[in-house]
C-alpha cells in the first residue's frame, strides 16, 4: 500500500466524460489499496474565462476579489470528480484550499504556500475515502482566498505530497512524459524514463514546458518523487527524482531551446574597473533580467565590447535604458538583434565527462552555424545562434549526443 497524490490538469478534466475517465483511473489505484489525494485544476479554458470576467468588470479590480472569482474553477471540478467517484462506488469527498488547510502568503494572485495542515486529509484516509483537493488555491493570513499564479495546481500537488509524506506525486497531463527535446521539431525525440530535478529545472525554464518550474523547485527541496504521465493512455511516464534514483543514460539528457531572448552589444566601452557595474546597474534598477553576458579582453587595453541577452519583450526598454545612460557609461554605439535563439544541452553526466562542449561546437560548425554567445553551468552548455537555424541545430545535436530514438 502506498500513499499517492495524483494531479489532473485542465484538459484531463475538460468535460464530464473526461472527469469520468479520471474517476476510473483513480478507482483502479483505490482498489489496489492505496491512500489517495487527488488534486485537480479547473476545466480547460475556465480560468481564462474567469480572468476575463474580472477584467471586464474593472481594469483595476481588487486582487482579493480576483482570487475569489478565479479560484471558482477548481471548486467546480473537485465537486464533479467527487460525484463521479461516488457514482462508481469509490467513497470520496472534496476539499477546498481553506478546508485542508493550505495556508499561503497574502500576495493575492501569486501567493506562496507556507504551510499545509494535513489533519483533515489524514482523517479522510482513515475513513478509507479519497480526498479530492482543489489545486491553485489556498487561504492567506488575512483569512481570504488566495491563488498561486497560473499553472499553480502543479505546485499545490507537490506541496501536498510533501506535507503528507506521500510516496509519489503523479502528475497526469496531455503529454505522456518528458522528452529529450521538443518532439514537434525532432520526430526522433525519445521519452525519458527518468530525469533529475536539476535537469528538469533547466528543461522547464528553457521551454520544455511540462511542469510548472516552481513545482519542480519545490519537489527538489522536499525530495518529492514526481511522475509525469498521460491522463489518456495507460503508458509509463517519466520519473523526476534525485540523482541517486535516476539511472545514468547518456551524458546529455536533453536539448532545450528558447526563442524568447534578444541580444544587445555595446560597442567600444572603456576598459576600466567599474564599467560593467555601470552598465548593469540601470538594467537591474528597471527590473530587466539579464541572462548571458560576454565581455572580452580588449586588444588595445583601451576599449572592449560587451554583449548580453535580455528577454525579448524587454529589448526596447533595455535599449532605452542604455541610451539614457550613454553619457555616464561612455560607449560608441549599440547593436541589437532579437532574431536569436538560445540552445542548451543539459545533463548531470557532463559534470564527470570531458569533451561535451567540444561536441556541441563541432556539430554546429559542421552545419555552418555561427555561435554568437556561449555560457555554461555545471550541467548545461548554452549557445546563442540565429533563429533561422533552430531546427537544423536541435536535430543535429540530438543525433550527435546519441539521443535519437531507434527507428521503428
Ligand atoms: N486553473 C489554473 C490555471 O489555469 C491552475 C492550473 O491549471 O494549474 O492557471
Ligand atoms: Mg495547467
Amino acid at each position: 500500500m502506498a500513499r499517492l497524490v495524483k494531479k489532473f490538469g485542465g484538459t484531463s478534466v475538460g468535460d464530464i466524460g473526461r472527469i469520468r475517465n479520471v474517476a476510473g483511473r483513480i478507482k483502479k489505484a483505490y482498489d489496489e489499496g492505496h491512500e489517495i489525494a487527488v488534486v485537480v485544476s479547473a476545466m480547460a479554458g475556465t480560468t481564462n474565462k474567469l480572468i476575463d470576467f474580472c477584467r471586464d468588470a474593472s481594469s483595476l479590480h481588487d486582487a482579493r476579489e480576483y482570487d475569489t472569482v478565479v479560484a471558482a474553477g477548481e471548486q467546480i471540478t473537485v465537486g464533479l470528480l467527487a460525484i463521479c467517484l461516488q457514482e462508481i462506488g469509490v467513497p470520496a469527498r472534496s476539499f477546498l484550499g481553506w478546508q485542508v488547510a493550505i495556508k499561503t502568503s497574502s500576495i493575492h494572485g501569486s501567493a506562496r504556500i507556507e504551510e499545509i495542515e494535513g489533519a483533515a486529509l489524514e482523517q479522510c484516509f482513515k475513513e478509507n475515502r479519497v480526498a479530492v483537493v482543489a489545486g491553485f488555491q489556498g487561504i492567506g493570513a488575512d483569512g481570504r482566498l488566495t491563488t498561486l499564479g497560473r499553472g499553480g495546481s502543479d505546485t499545490s500537488a507537490v506541496a501536498l505530497a510533501a506535507a503528507l509524506k506521500a510516496d509519489r506525486c503523479d502528475i497526469y497531463t496531455d503529454v505522456d512524459g518528458v522528452y529529450t527535446t521538443d518532439p514537434r521539431i525532432v520526430p526522433l525525440a525519445r521519452k525519458l524514463d527518468g530525469i533529475t530535478y536539476e535537469e528538469m529545472l533547466e528543461m522547464a525554464s528553457l521551454g520544455a514546458k511540462v511542469l510548472q518550474t516552481r513545482s519542480v523547485a519545490l519537489a527538489m527541496k522536499y525530495g518529492v518523487r514526481v511522475c509525469v504521465l498521460s491522463s489518456f493512455e495507460d503508458v509509463p511516464g517519466t520519473l523526476v527524482a534525485g540523482e541517486d534514483e535516476i539511472m545514468e543514460q547518456e551524458v546529455v539528457t536533453g536539448i532545450a531551446y528558447t526563442s524568447g531572448e534578444a541580444k544587445v552589444t555595446m560597442v567600444s566601452v572603456k576598459d576600466r574597473p567599474g564599467k560593467v557595474a555601470q552598465i548593469f546597474a540601470p538594467l537591474a534598477a528597471t527590473n530587466i533580467n539579464v541572462d548571458m553576458i560576454v565581455q572580452n579582453i580588449s586588444g588595445d587595453g583601451a576599449s572592449t565590447d560587451v554583449t548580453f541577452t535580455v528577454p525579448e519583450e524587454d529589448l526596447k526598454r533595455a535599449v532605452q535604458v542604455m541610451e539614457a545612460n550613454k553619457e555616464s557609461i561612455r560607449y560608441d554605439h549599440l547593436l541589437f538583434d532579437d532574431n536569436v535563439v538560445k540552445l542548451s544541452v543539459i545533463g548531470v553526466g557532463m559534470r564527470s565527462h570531458a569533451g561535451v562542449a567540444q561536441l556541441m561546437f563541432d556539430t554546429l560548425a559542421d552545419k555552418g552555424i555561427n555561435i554568437d554567445v556561449i555560457s555554461t553551468s555545471e550541467i548545461k552548455i548554452s549557445v546563442l545562434i540565429q533563429a533561422d537555424y533552430t531546427e537544423l541545430a536541435v536535430r543535429a545535436l540530438h543525433t550527435a549526443y546519441g539521443l535519437d530514438a531507434d527507428k521503428a
